[in-house]
């Protein structure tokens, strides 16, 4: 306000000195031009206030993830994401994208008994802190490995039913982007997401040690042994993720296979029925039975689909192995240990249509890696990944973490 008096009695003053017609224009313009610095001054900084706060999501703030960006919810951010409205999926891609660049780059190489093994496991523990957790709700239990000490890294999220709980693992030891940064990676995010979150249900989650020693899954074993009769009673599932970002179909698998049959599969059906309510579409044991016999190749890979083992009894590989039927699959991962006594849920991106016709290759295309095979080679790394299937990670991520989400918090039907 003050301002435009200087400005009008400026104009004034020099209207009555000059006391001609170009004096009173150059007034007249000096005054305009004050009012005009005024009218700026005090008028749009209220204007972008009130746009920036407009622009704000009314939601509670998700925790900073420091050097991963902040999780980003899905769909329209101004509406409020809370446990009220539990069918908004979660949706934290962006920050599992760059923790798996983090760990590419950092922590390539974690396999057990080497340099990175603890600091990547310290990386961790930090990050989940930096969220917002604290020893409350960490554990590294440790256990043998021969002579030397494994480290599993458990986090409890207290959930509104404490009797109950759900257990979801990655393992952490071993080399490579695919194999398991991103299951690393897609883990640490959601956690990291779900900090001021009530599940329906207490979450462990589970970062195991020792998976690669000889397949052996030995964290993942001794976390097993060290459940009482009750825990297990009490856990609804398991859901381990192991090798998400390279393969070409985005699998999703749970069950054990008895015989002629597979059996337990609970946690395959929850899961594939989750994602079609999230609108994915799904293509279960039925929808795949056969195709390959038909068509002497698996079906085009579809953008934001779930996959699972083709192989069924009637229609089997075609060195006709029958021992894991679909929807299970084989022994070789963090679910093994699980398998007989809970449900579990299996993510793994590969391709159950080539080689071995067991899902070791990633991809059909055998110019990529050795022969199709990613994992558990040195291609597995995020500039070839990228360079060869641009946009891969992020898509599988995108597919994965809304799933994930939702199950962590409501693991019930
Ligand atoms: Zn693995």
């Amino acid at each position: 306000m003050r301002f435009i008096i200087v400005a009008l009695e400026r104009f004034f003053e020099i209207g009555m000195l000059k006391n001609s017609k170009k004096g009173f224009k150059i007034g007249l313009a000096v005054a305009c031009c004050l009012v005009l610095v005024v009218a700026l001054a005090l008028g749009v900084p209220k204007l972008l206030k009130t746009d920036s706060i407009e622009a704000l999501p009314s939601t509670p703030t998700e925790p900073a993830s420091n050097e991963a960006a902040e999780p980003v919810d899905s769909g329209d951010t101004s509406i409020p994401l809370n446990d009220s409205q539990a069918d908004v999926p979660l949706d934290f891609s962006e920050a599992a994208k760059k923790y798996f660049d983090k760990i590419d780059s950092k922590y390539s190489e974690r396999s057990f008994d080497t340099e990175k093994h603890d600091p990547c496991l310290e990386w961790i523990q930090k990050e989940l802190m930096k969220a917002g957790y604290d020893e409350s709700n960490l554990t590294v239990d440790e256990f043998h490995v021969g002579n030397k000490i494994g480290k599993n890294l458990l986090l409890k999220i207290e959930g509104a039913d404490p009797t109950k709980q759900i257990i979801v693992g990655a393992h952490y030891d071993g080399f490579g982007a695919t194999d398991n940064g991103s299951g690393i990676a897609l883990l640490l995010a959601t956690a990291c997401g779900l900090v001021n979150k009530k599940p329906d249900v207490n979450v462990v989650c589970a970062f195991f040690d020792a998976e690669e020693i000889g397949d052996k899954m030995l964290g993942s074993k001794h976390y097993v042994e060290c459940m009482t009769k009750e825990d297990i009673a009490n856990t609804l599932f398991m859901i381990n993720i192991d090798s998400i970002a390279a393969g070409d179909y985005c699998n999703i698998y749970g069950g054990v296979t008895q015989g002629e049959t597979v059996v337990r599969t609970e946690g395959y059906e929850l899961a594939m029925n989750r994602a079609e309510q999230l609108g994915f579409h799904v293509y279960r044991t039925a929808d795949l039975d056969g195709y390959y016999q038909e068509h002497e190749a698996g079906p085009e890979v579809e953008a934001r689909a779930f996959y699972t083992n083709p192989w069924t009894l009637e229609h089997p590989t075609p060195d006709r192995n029958v021992e894991y039927l679909s929807p299970s699959t084989g022994d070789w991962s963090d679910h093994a240990p699980f398998m007989s006594i809970i449900p579990y849920i299996y993510f793994e991106a590969t391709n159950w249509y080539v080689a071995q016709y067991e899902g070791e290759c990633d991809t059909d295309n055998e110019e990529a890696g050795i022969n199709g095979q990613i994992m558990s080679t040195d291609y597995d790394n995020m500039i070839y990944i990228e360079e060869r299937f641009p946009g891969r990670v992020m898509a599988h991520f995108q597919l994965y973490s809304p799933l994930l989400s939702s199950l962590m918090l409501h693991p019930y039907e």
